[in-house]
């Protein structure tokens, strides 16, 4: 069995707390690895060495660190096809899907390149006689970073990039699910030309986690994953002066008009609601028909697609559509779900419960399933799923469909297909949810813009990536300068105070 380590001070370290993870391999259901889950002590020496490498990281010009940023793109560049077999091993996705995940991480990389335009401070000359005044963006020093199973290069890159770019150390706490990408990505960062220490990856769980928050060296906590564990984070980092952003989990409604393309919906549906088996924060996983006719001619389209769906391992062929969930235990809640809104009364329009894959039947697959006739208060409209479930629900009105989507309690991103700019124009200004698409299914801003939800998706103020993430990871010191200092008697230079 293999014993995966952590990545500590530029060096591969067993674990000596004696707790492991396992770590499926999801196609098959057979552990391929363990993952050391770090204790407290090992998680406070983690953070300690990253406290003592951070100052000349921090003070180093931003230009050089902008260098190791690009030289880790083309190291990520590299490695694709690696990182994508690595990932798609322990996650089950699809390689062009793991490949995308290393790609959308990279792109975040490639704009901390820019490193030295970004921390540039603002300047005002003469603000008073003699007097200028400026501020600066200075490194936090050192930060936490929890991230979640389902983007295991794209969610790290997200955070370490800026975080780096910024000056700071960084502690890594991956997903204990699929811990093999951020211990790659570390190896990287050090290959680049990142001194040790700077970036640690501890694996763990709870224990580890409690550890960061709780830590007085930790200045600034970013935590990406399910909606009650980002809530808990952002109480227990902000509970100890911490700064905080907490992105959490997600019900992304598409609301489909009259006036729609409807095979262009369909299609849009079928890739946002079933691609990576739905384990993605900005699957589609409500469908919303306006009109009763819409919601027919939407549900003749979707249920061919649907069934033409390939499940299979990502090691059967580039035509497969989606792979296995990521555990057992995500297997059976999924199916669960699925029997409740049965229970429920909704109407199960494709129906695979009994999905089993020949020579994968303990593998952790789930088939597609689509849902027609959901209603608000049915738990599987409610819950987020994450998995290949798509639950219709039919709306009488465009105001109807918008109101649905802006009472869920999730906020994180949304879409409308229309061909009305009018009706388009009105949604994206109205709906209470962070990221819109108009005629794009998933619509994650890229790496120059930032990406956070609104509602319980988002627990804090600054978003990943873009110009946020580097607000995040710095902070402002603005200086007031009056030069020459004193009053010269008789002299040119006559101060009064400011005014
Ligand atoms: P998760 O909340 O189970 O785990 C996320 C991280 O928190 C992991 O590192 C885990 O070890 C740690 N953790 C779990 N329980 C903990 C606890 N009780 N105390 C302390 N730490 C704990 O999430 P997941 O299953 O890995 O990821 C899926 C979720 O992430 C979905 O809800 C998805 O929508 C969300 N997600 C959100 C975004 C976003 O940007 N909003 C992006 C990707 C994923």
């Amino acid at each position: 069995m293999q014993e995966l380590n952590h990545f500590i001070d530029g060096k591969n370290v067993p674990g000596s707390s004696g707790r492991f993870g396992d770590v499926f391999n999801p196609a098959t259901g057979e552990v391929q690895a363990r993952v050391p889950l770090a204790s407290a002590a090992e998680t406070e020496a983690a953070i300690a060495s990253a406290a003592a490498a951070q100052p000349e990281w921090g003070a180093m010009n931003p230009q050089k660190r902008g260098r190791v940023m690009m030289e880790m793109v083309r190291l990520l560049n590299r490695d694709m096809d690696k990182l994508a077999e690595a990932l798609s091993r322990e996650h089950g996705k699809t390689i062009p899907d793991a490949k995308g995940d290393v790609q959308r991480g990279l792109e975040v990389i490639e704009y901390c390149i820019g490193a030295p335009q970004l921390l540039k401070g603002d300047f005002t000359d003469g603000a008073g006689p003699g007097i200028d005044m400026y501020s600066m963006r200075q490194p936090l020093g050192v930060v936490g970073i929890i991230m979640p199973f389902n983007f295991p290069a794209m969610m790290p890159l997200w955070h370490i990039g800026p975080a780096l770019a910024c000056g700071n150390a960084a502690v890594l706490k991956p997903s204990e699910r699929d811990p093999s990408v951020p211990h790659m990505i570390g190896e990287l960062f050090l290959e680049a030309g990142l001194p040790a220490g700077v970036l640690q990856v501890v694996n763990g769980d709870k224990e580890a986690v409690d550890t960061i928050l709780d830590s007085e060296v930790i200045q600034g906590v970013s935590f990406v994953g399910s909606t009650p564990v980002a809530q808990y984070i952002y109480a227990r980092a902000t509970a100890t002066g911490k700064r905080a952003q907490c992105f959490g989990g997600a019900k992304n409604h598409m609301i489909i008009m009259p006036d729609a393309d409807m095979d262009q919906a369909a299609d849009a549906l079928v890739g946002a609601g079933y691609g990576a088996a739905g384990e993605r924060c900005m699957a589609v996983s409500v469908a919303v028909p306006v009109g009763e006719e819409t919601a027919d001619r939407l549900i003749e389209k979707l249920v061919p697609r649907i069934e033409k769906l390939r499940v299979a391992p990502y090691t059967d062929g580039d035509d497969v559509d989606f792979g296995p969930v990521v555990t057992r235990e995500a297997q059976q809640r999924i199916l669960s779900l699925i029997d409740k809104g049965v229970e429920e009364g909704a109407k199960l329009v494709v129906d695979n419960r009994d999905f089993k894959l020949q020579g994968y039947e303990d593998g952790f697959f789930v088939g597609p399933h689509l849902f027609d006739h959901v209603t608000p208060g049915m738990e599987i409209y409610k819950t987020e799923i994450f998995g290949p479930v798509l639950s219709t629900v039919r709306a009488g009105s465009y105001e109807e469909a918008l109101k649905l989507a802006m009472d869920h309690e999730y906020g994180n991103g949304t879409a409308i297909f229309t061909r009305d700019g009018d009706t388009a124009r009105d949604f994206a200004h109205r709906v209470n949810i962070g990221m819109v698409g108009i005629n794009v299914p998933i619509p994650v801003p890229l790496a120059y813009h930032t990406f956070g939800g609104w509602k319980k998706s988002m627990f804090g103020d600054l978003n990943q990536h873009g110009p946020d993430s580097f607000r995040f990871y710095s902070r402002t010191k603005t200086v007031t300068s009056r030069w020459p200092s004193g009053l010269k008697e008789g002299g040119e230079f006559h101060f009064k105070a400011m005014d």
